[in-house]
């Protein structure tokens, strides 16, 4: 997939695609950052500008946030389509290795090993050869050591890079020896956005999703995509309601039909995803009220609702109810009862 296609972290692009082209692109590289967020898919794209038979221009239209940038002629990207990038994108392609954990959960120094033997050649069928290593955190000891030198120096028309969501777990050695690019969390929309293009998800079930996947498309997977529309609802409901009742009134109703009316597991789960729904929209009215933009929200597309809510939920309001949100998280993570969980939070909002 060539940048172009991939959402969010539009400066690392740049930044990536500039120095491939220009050759000054340092030959150790460490893409650092959150789970899910696309770090392995720029690090092919890469692979793929690369070795590209007939690269196009990356155009601002390709790159939201550089509109304003003047000087775009030397922006190349892969263009997806000839046999180079297809089998790059099949992962057959014989200059761009791919190294993962195994079952056992980690990278062996055999894999690693592997990897540097065939580095030591010129690269076979391409311009370059680009060695990937997911995950990179798992490399054990004795793996680590063995890449070492060949990041130092690294062999003519190669580049390594080592993605992964924990750094700190390479040696110092290693840490020091590489460039590293740290990648952010991708925004709401652009998460939105991933799950309807590319996973077929329809816009309610990815724009809820995508509220609660702390910008994360993988985490947003993981979680499947209906719970996510009903935990939503259910949090907006209840806010609704407690906005309209006054306390007094509330003690009737009880907690508002949040699930946790009995003590499985189900209702557990329901409910922890109920109250990351919960303080997802109470952060999104707290920043109404510091007069953000829609890119700034996470349930952008509930805005009228949000705006109507903010009517009953001053910035103090807003604030309480998170801060006993987050309690009622914990709560729940230390196995309080749903139920009473449930019934205690309605009174605090
Ligand atoms: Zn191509």
């Amino acid at each position: 997939m060539p940048f172009r296609e991939i959402a969010g972290h539009d400066h690392l692009k740049e930044l990536i695609a500039r120095a491939a082209v220009r050759g000054t692109l340092p030959p150790s590289l460490i893409f650092a950052g959150p789970p899910g967020v696309g770090k392995a898919m720029v690090a092919l794209a890469l692979a793929q500008l690369v070795n590209c038979l007939d690269p196009r221009t990356l155009g601002p239209s390709d790159l939201s946030d550089l509109s304003d940038l003047s000087d775009l002629s030397d922006l190349s990207d892969a263009c997806g389509e000839c046999a180079s990038c297809r089998r790059i994108a099949r992962d057959v392609h014989a200059d761009v290795l791919r190294i993962a954990p195994g079952e056992t959960g980690s990278i062996k120094i055999e894999q690693i090993r592997e990897a540097i033997e065939r580095a030591a050649y010129r690269p076979f069928e391409g311009r370059g050869r680009v060695v990937i290593i997911d995950q990179a955190e798992q490399m054990g000891d004795n793996a680590q050591d063995a890449i070492l030198k060949t990041l130092e120096e690294p062999p003519n028309a190669s580049t390594f890079i080592l993605v992964t969501e924990a750094p700190d777990l390479l040696v110092q050695t290693i840490r020091s020896r590489c460039q590293r690019l740290r990648f952010g969390r991708l925004s709401p929309g652009d998460v939105a956005e991933v799950l309807m293009v590319s996973h077929g998800y329809t816009e309610a079930d990815a724009r809820a999703a995508a509220s609660l996947s702390d910008g994360s498309v993988g985490k947003a997977l993981e979680e499947g995509s209906e719970d996510f529309v009903e935990a939503r609802g259910a949090a907006l409901h209840l806010l609704e309601t407690v906005a309209d009742h006054p306390p007094p009134a509330r003690r009737i109703t009880g907690s508002m039909g949040l699930p946790g009316a009995t003590k499985g597991k189900a209702d557990r789960d329901a409910l922890g995803q109920t109250l990351r729904a919960l303080s997802s929209i109470l952060r999104d009215l707290g920043a109404l009220g510091a007069q953000a933009d829609d890119r700034a929200l996470a349930n952008a597309d509930l805005r009228p609702k949000l705006e109507r809510l903010r009517r009953a939920f001053d910035a103090d309001r807003t604030l309480r109810a998170f801060a006993a949100t987050d309690r009622a998280l914990n709560a729940l993570d230390r196995n309080a009862s749903p139920k009473i969980v449930a019934d205690w939070l309605a009174f605090q909002l």
